[in-house]
C-alpha cells in the first residue's frame, strides 16, 4: 500500500481504491504485514502508530505464532498493521538479492490467517473480504477448506473477492504446506491445490473465492488462454464460464500524479499550457548529459526490470532506436542481470542514452514530464499504471497490444481525432522499431503531435470510475446488497 510498502502497481491500487471506497459510502480497513519499509515510511511520514494492545494467533505446523495488532490512518483510511519481527523486519518485501526469502509460505500464510484473526479481535465483520494477489490465498482457501474456519459463524456473511493483479506470481510450494496450515491431505490434487506436483496457492485463492477479478477487460480474456495463463488458463475458463470473473481497470491517483501540482517537476504545466513541459525536458536532457541539440524526441522507460516488461527487446533495439533520430533514457530496478546489462550499455553511449539504476519516485515524475514518448514494449501487461501516468502527463505512449495497454492506448492510426499513442502487435524488434519509426514522423509534424498530446492529457483514468465498478460488484455479492 502506497506509501507504506510498494514494490510495484499493486501498491498503487492499494493507495486509493480504499479511499475512493469510502468516498461512495464503504467502510473499508486494509490489512498489511508491518514491514521494515512501512515502519520507516510511517516514521518519515510522521504518521502516528497506534498499538492495540491485542496479540493474535496463528497456529503453524503445531506452533503457536503470535503477531501484534498496530493501527494507523492514512489518508482518512484505517490501515491494520501485523506486527512479527521475525517475519516482516527484513530489508525487503518478497526478494532478496539471491532470491524469494525460503520462509514466504510462512510468511503470508501467517498474514492471510492473521488478517481473519484480526477481524475478530477487533470483532469487525466484514461484508467483502477482499484478497490481493497469491500472498492473501490463503485467506479464502482457509475460509472454505479449513475446518475452524469454514463454518465459523463469524464469517457467515463474508464474501470474498479476489484479485489477480498480475498471474505470473502463484505462490507454489511443496506439499508439506498442507501439513503446515492444517489443511487436509486430500486437497492434495488436479482439482484443488495440487498443481505439477506442488501446491499452488494463487489456484486456491481462485478456486475459493466467490468473485475473481482482474485489472483490466483484455487481461481477464488473455489468462483464460495458454500465452498468457501461466498453467491456470483452464481454471479460469471454468472461473469465467461459471460468471465469476471480471475485468475491472485500475486508475491512477489524478491528485497525486497532476504536472500541474507535482512539486517534483522542474516547473508546471497543463494541456492549455504545454511551456512548462518543454522546461521539463530541456532540464532532464541536461541533467542526463544528452548533448543533441534541435528537436529530437525524448524516449522515457520507467519500469520494474523484469522478463515481463521486454527489457530485452529494448536492449537489442537500442542502437536502432537512437539511429532513428530518439533519446532514450531507462530508470529501472529489479532483476540483476538487466541492472547489468543496461549499466554496460549505457557506457558505451554518452550523447542520447542513459540507463538510470534504482526505485525513485522523484526521478520518476521529472522522466514522465520531460520525456516525450513512453515506451512500454511488455510481453504482458495486466493493467500498467506508466501509460496512465504517462498520458497525464502529455508524454505519449508507444505500446505493445497486450492487457490493460490495449484497453488504454487508441493507435494514431485508428483515428486522429481520438488517438492517445502507438500500438505494436508483435513481440519483435521489428514491429517495435516500426512504431516507434511511425510515432517520430508524427513527432515532426508539431500540430499533429500537439494534438496527441491533448488528447493524452484530457484522458480520465482516475479512480472515480473503477471504484464505482468495485462497489456495483460488491453490492452484487453482500446478501443485502
Ligand atoms: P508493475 O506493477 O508491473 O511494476 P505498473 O505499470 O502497473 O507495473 O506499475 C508500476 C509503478 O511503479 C508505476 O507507478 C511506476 O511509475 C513505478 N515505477 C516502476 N519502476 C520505478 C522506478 N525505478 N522508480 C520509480 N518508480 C517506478
Amino acid at each position: 500500500m502506497e506509501p507504506l510498502a510498494k514494490t510495484g502497481g499493486l501498491a498503487d491500487v492499494i493507495g486509493v481504491l480504499p479511499r475512493k471506497l469510502n468516498e461512495i459510502g464503504c467502510d473499508v480497513r486494509v490489512i498489511l504485514p508491518y514491514y521494515k519499509e512501512t515502519r520507516k515510511n510511517l516514521k518519515r511520514l510522521k504518521l502516528k502508530v497506534k498499538d492495540l494492545n491485542r496479540d493474535v494467533i496463528v497456529t503453524i505446523d503445531w506452533l503457536p505464532y503470535k503477531g501484534r495488532i498496530k493501527e494507523t490512518t492514512v489518508e482518512g483510511v484505517k490501515v491494520y498493521l501485523l506486527a512479527h519481527d521475525g517475519f516482516y523486519d527484513r530489508d525487503h518485501l518478497y526478494t532478496a538479492a539471491n532470491g524469494d526469502y525460503k520462509d514466504n509460505d510462512l510468511r503470508f500464510g501467517f498474514f492471510s490467517l492473521g488478517a481473519l484473526e484480526i477481524a475478530k479481535a477487533l470483532d469487525f465483520r466484514p461484508d467483502i473480504i477482499h484478497c490481493n494477489d497469491w500472498q492473501t490465498a490463503l485467506t479464502p482457501i482457509a475460509l472454505k477448506w479449513k475446518r475452524h474456519y469454514n463454518n465459523d459463524p463469524f464469517f457467515k456473511n463474508s464474501e470474498v473477492v479476489f484479485t489477480i493483479h498480475n498471474i505470473s506470481y502463484q505462490g507454489i510450494f511443496g506439499k508439506d504446506l498442507l501439513d503446515k496450515f492444517g489443511l487436509s491431505g486430500a486437497l492434495f490434487n488436479p482439482e484443488q491445490l495440487e498443481f505439477y506436483g506442488r501446491v499452488n496457492l494463487l489456484k486456491g485463492g481462485i478456486l475459493t473465492s466467490d468473485l475473481v477479478t482482474t485489472v483490466s477487460p483484455t487481461y481477464a480474456r488473455e489468462i483464460q488462454t495458454k500465452e498468457y495463463g501461466y498453467g491456470l488458463d483452464g481454471v479460469l475458463r471454468a472461473v469465467a464460464h461459471a460468471g465469476k470473473l471480471a475485468g475491472i481497470l485500475n486508475g491512477i491517483d489524478d491528485e497525486d500524479w497532476n504536472p500541474e501540482t507535482d512539486k517534483a517537476l522542474y516547473a508546471r504545466y497543463n494541456a492549455a499550457d504545454l511551456e512548462g513541459k518543454y522546461e521539463n525536458k530541456a532540464k532532464l536532457k541536461n541533467l542526463l548529459g544528452f548533448s543533441t541539440n534541435g528537436h529530437v524526441p525524448l524516449i522515457g522507460v520507467i519500469s520494474r526490470l523484469a522478463h515481463q516488461k521486454g527489457i530485452d527487446l529494448i536492449v537489442r533495439a537500442l542502437h536502432r532506436i537512437l539511429d532513428l533520430g530518439a533519446e532514450l533514457v531507462i530508470l529501472g530496478a529489479g532483476d540483476k542481470g538487466y541492472e547489468r546489462l543496461l549499466k554496460q550499455v549505457s557506457d558505451d553511449y554518452v550523447d542520447n542514452f542513459r540507463a538510470v539504476i534504482g526505485y525513485n519516485e522523484s526521478k520518476a515524475r521529472r522522466i514522465y514530464a520531460g520525456s516525450d514518448m513512453f515506451l512500454m514494449p511488455s510481453r504482458f501487461e495486466p493493467c500498467g499504471l506508466g501509460q496512465l501516468i504517462a498520458l497525464r502527463y502529455g508524454t505519449v505512449p508507444v505500446v505493445r497490444a497486450t492487457g490493460g495497454l490495449l484497453d488504454t492506448i487508441t493507435d494514431y492510426d485508428e483515428g486522429r481525432e481520438h488517438a492517445n499513442g502507438f500500438i505494436f502487435d508483435h513481440f519483435t524488434e521489428q514491429s517495435m522499431l516500426n512504431t516507434i519509426e511511425r510515432a517520430i514522423s508524427i513527432y515532426h509534424n508539431p500540430p499533429e503531435w500537439k494534438r496527441l498530446i491533448q488528447n493524452a492529457m484530457e484522458q480520465d483514468f482516475s479512480w472515480k470510475r473503477s471504484s464505482r465498478e468495485y462497489l456495483a460488484y460488491y453490492k452484487g455479492l453482500s446478501p443485502e446488497g
